[in-house]
């Protein structure tokens, strides 16, 4: 964790690339070291910032935040299972399943296709699973309850049917 992500400084001021054979020159050169061309006023500017530093600081980030993720997991689990509530174990299997069984196959997914989630992406397809694991859960327990409710309904008027029959 002590490895910050932008712990990579502007270590070289601007630079330019060569139009004609890509050498990197400084932004004031006009003409390349290399080729000789002559060079416009700005040509390619080589950003002070190029992708590669965010990756490779990424991981360091991305593993502190999964085994983070692991070991709340792991420390819920136990807890779950320590308690030996079965409510609770399966309240807990309902919310956990489907979040990571979602974030894994999505980034999977993502890396095949080219384009991996980074961790801020993660997360917030996990919040969204869980709000929406939720939202469904809460959903179905209240047409499950009218559903009982009607169910009661419709057996009690049976019986008063079968009642007035008689
Ligand atoms: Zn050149």
């Amino acid at each position: 964790m002590s490895d910050s992500p932008f712990a990579g400084p502007p270590r070289s001021p601007q630079h330019k690339q060569c139009f004609e054979c890509g050498a990197v020159l400084n932004l004031v050169d006009k003409s390349c070291w290399m080729c000789h061309a002559e060079q416009p006023l700005l040509g390619k500017l080589i950003s002070a910032t190029p992708i590669p530093p965010p990756m490779t600081a990424n991981p360091w980030a991305k593993n502190g935040v999964i085994w983070l993720g692991i070991v709340v997991a792991v420390i819920v689990c136990y807890g779950v299972l320590r308690a030996g509530d079965y409510v609770l174990a399966s309240v807990f299997l309902v919310f956990a399943v489907p979040t990571l069984a979602i974030v894994m196959l999505g980034s999977a997914v993502s890396r095949a296709a080219g384009r991996p989630w980074g961790t801020g992406t993660k997360v917030g397809v996990a919040a969204g699973t869980m709000l929406t694991t939720v939202i469904v859960c809460i959903v179905a327990a209240a047409v499950s309850v009218l559903v009982l409710f009607a169910m009661f309904i419709a057996m009690i008027q049976d019986c008063f049917r079968m009642l007035g029959g008689n």
